[in-house]
């Protein structure tokens, strides 16, 4: 096959949601439509027994959240599906952030009885820093939800985004009697706790057809009423609109139920963007350029605590991976090869001989590679926007046994580059880690003995709000710098962080230093 037909056929995407709205479910009967695996229906055993599809680590098995992200490949209607899965606890929020640099376009899933909730606010936030292309599934609506005109005004609203709804529930919860494509203009009906994938749809000629009033009764006038508003109030669905990230299709099901997935998944494959270009440092990359690069997006550690080797996830941009061959590591500028690179095909890992823009590969490193680090054929390109986001605790993170403290370097030093948490520094010897929730401290110690064998001990530090800041004027800067010293923490790269201990102190300090720019994220130009 051509290069461009590969690019073409691509689907790279990830599916977000506030945890417990359903995402784990609906990625479960998204593989099983495509073969990808072939037990469904056993979503919580899965997560008791057995490690689910998605899942990665020991913590994982003993806390029962998806700690890591995983890609799961799957081949459907002539397409290959790349979905790129995401932690569902918030804790680790700041990697589904990551994930999303890597993806295309993503599903949003909502639960129709909580509508929108915290993490669904800040993930289609990060979704409109990049004008990702978004896709909604309502879910739940086997359960006794919000009524759906009220649900859309709420997403319009909170998520600023224009809907267009692309399917209709008839009635909801104990009620339920399946959706309306307004798109194919035909019925899906709901039997409840099926869960096998099969047929199941009923054409009707139009709203005005009999049989609409035999299978769902006194429904269908409600329906009417509800499809004559859609219309009237809602403009045709626009592709470019979608593409654009401007525009939403809104598709209503139960994933637990396997209802309203497949609608959902063709009109994906139909609409969903092929590998998108991505901007560098010096130019902007399309993908059916000859010259391969890619970006690491993800560090994940080796399950198996005899090889200390990492993976590092690398997600295709331009031109062919090879395996074997020689491309240059821009950052450390030598020439690396990888012999037994991974693709994630359904439950399987397998080495893969060729990749291609959109696939993500496994990459065996012994340390190498950092989030963020491009690969490419001899160009110095830099793929932008993979920012650190400012996290909401500090501490201080001391060594808690000096018989081991190189080894208490190296794991925190790892674990920060795998993205686990950030760590700045403070003077010589100090070492701040920053997180978005306290799991994650609970991992870094948990972690450290385990893989390391070293330990350490956490002091709360009373800062919660984290700003990059830069000025262009530089005595500006400077004063800045040495008035508020004592909060002034450098992130990774070097550049000056300063940590706040309120909203309100860094309010009044970005009053008193107008010339001082302060900024949430780490990718500031
Ligand atoms: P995640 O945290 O977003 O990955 O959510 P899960 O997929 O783990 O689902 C959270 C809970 O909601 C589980 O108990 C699921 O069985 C349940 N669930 C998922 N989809 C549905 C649905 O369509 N209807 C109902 N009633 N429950 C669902």
């Amino acid at each position: 096959m051509k290069q461009t037909d590969e690019i073409q056929r691509r689907r790279t995407f990830a599916i977000i949601s506030h945890p417990d709205a359903g995402k784990t479910t609906l990625t479960e009967k998204l593989l099983l439509f495509g073969g990808g695996i072939r037990t469904a229906g056993a979503v919580k055993s899965n997560k008791i027994t057995q490690t689910a599809a998605s899942d990665f680590m020991e913590i994982e098995k003993q806390r029962g959240i998806s700690v890591a992200t995983a890609v799961m490949s799957f081949p459907y209607q002539g397409k290959l599906i790349n979905i790129l899965d995401t932690p569902g606890h918030k804790d680790f929020s700041e990697d589904t952030y990551r994930t999303l640099t890597a993806v295309d376009s993503v599903i949003l899933v909502v639960d129709s009885v909580k509508g929108v909730e915290e993490q669904t606010e800040k993930l289609m936030k990060v979704c409109r820093m990049r004008d990702t292309p978004v896709m909604i599934f309502i879910n739940k609506m086997d359960r006794e939800g919000r009524p759906p005109f009220e649900l859309l005004d709420e997403l319009e609203e909170k998520l600023q985004i224009s809907l267009r709804p692309l399917s209709w529930p008839i009635s909801a919860g104990k009620d339920f009697r399946g959706v309306y494509n307004l798109h194919e203009k035909n019925l899906h009906l709901f039997r409840p706790g099926k869960t096998v994938v099969e047929e199941e749809r009923l054409l009707v000629k139009d709203l005005d057809d009999p049989v609409l009033d035999q299978q769902v009764g006194s429904n269908a006038r409600r329906l009417r009423e509800d499809v004559a508003l859609i219309e009237g109030v809602y403009d045709s669905f626009s592709r470019e609109d979608y593409l654009a990230g401007a525009l939403a299709p809104v598709f209503f099901g139960s994933a637990l139920n396997n209802f309203g997935v497949r609608e959902l998944l063709e009109t994906f494959v139909e609409i969903a963007p092929p590998p998108l270009h991505r901007e560098t440092n010096l130019r902007t990359v399309e993908p059916d350029e000859p010259s391969f690069s890619g970006f690491v997006f993800k560090i994940h550690a080796n399950l198996d605590p005899r090889h200390r080797d990492r993976i590092a996830f690398l997600r295709i941009c331009s031109g062919t991976f090879e395996r074997s061959k020689a491309f240059l590591h821009v950052r450390q500028g030598k020439q690396v090869r990888f012999t037994s690179p991974y693709s994630f095909m359904a439950e399987k890992k397998q080495v893969v001989d060729q990749a291609f823009p959109g696939d993500v590969v496994g990459l065996y490193d012994r340390g190498d590679l950092k989030i963020g680090d491009t690969l490419t054929e001899g160009e110095l390109l830099e793929f932008q926007g993979i920012p650190s986001f400012s996290p909401a605790i500090f501490k201080e993170v001391v060594n808690a046994d000096p018989m081991r403290s190189k080894q208490f370097h190296k794991g925190i030093s790892q674990l920060t580059e795998e993205g686990v948490a950030q760590m700045f520094t403070q003077g010589k010897n100090k070492l701040i880690v920053g997180t978005v929730g306290e799991l994650q401290y609970e991992v870094i110690s948990y972690r450290l003995e385990h893989e390391y064998g070293a330990a350490c001990r956490f002091e709360p530090l009373p800062y919660s709000q984290a700003r990059w800041i830069s000025s262009e004027d530089p005595q500006a800067l400077e004063e800045f710098l040495r008035f508020r010293d004592r909060n002034i923490v450098h992130d990774k790269d070097e550049k000056p962080v300063y940590l706040a201990e309120s909203e309100w102190v860094l309010n009044s300090n970005m009053e008193k230093h107008p010339k001082v720019a302060f900024h949430t994220n780490s990718d500031f130009k």
